[in-house]
């Protein structure tokens, strides 16, 4: 039976984003989860498109018939990472923002699809609110 546990991402609206495989399907993990796990990351909401803020605390794991590449091979969904710069100040790292799409989703697609995001509060690394253009919320 191909059931996947996933960990899932819960917006406001309810929405349910998977982001990640859950530690209990995954005994040998990802070695970057652990250095990154604390660093503020953002992800986009599937449903409504919005980005918020990944609340460790509340990630909810539930079993995933799909997968998620690149963890899980051959699923139709895949976890991109999109780095949004600093728009307040230079010499900032960038936002690091989880978005899970259609795992053959070109980098053209990718910029069609980031126009339609909406975030509001975004802080860089360094702390900085994030006031971007039109469009965003
Ligand atoms: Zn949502
Ligand atoms: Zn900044």
């Amino acid at each position: 039976m191909n059931q996947f546990f996933l960990d899932f991402a819960v917006c406001k609206h309810g929405h349910q984003t998977p982001i990640r495989p859950s530690k209990i399907s995954i005994p040998s993990e990802d070695q970057r989860s652990k250095d990154t796990e604390t660093e503020l990351e953002y992800f986009v909401c599937n449903e409504c498109r919005r980005i918020y803020e990944v609340d460790p605390d509340s990630l909810e794991s539930h079993p995933s018939p799909w997968g998620l590449e690149p963890y899980i091979p051959g699923s139709p969904m895949r976890r991109f990472e999109v780095w949004l710069p600093c728009e307040e100040a230079y010499g900032c790292l960038p936002i690091r923002v989880i978005a899970v799409l259609k795992a053959d989703t070109t980098d053209a697609q990718l910029e069609t699809e980031k126009s339609t995001w909406k975030g509001r509060a975004l802080r860089c690394p360094k702390g900085h609110f994030q006031s971007f253009p039109s469009g965003w919320e």
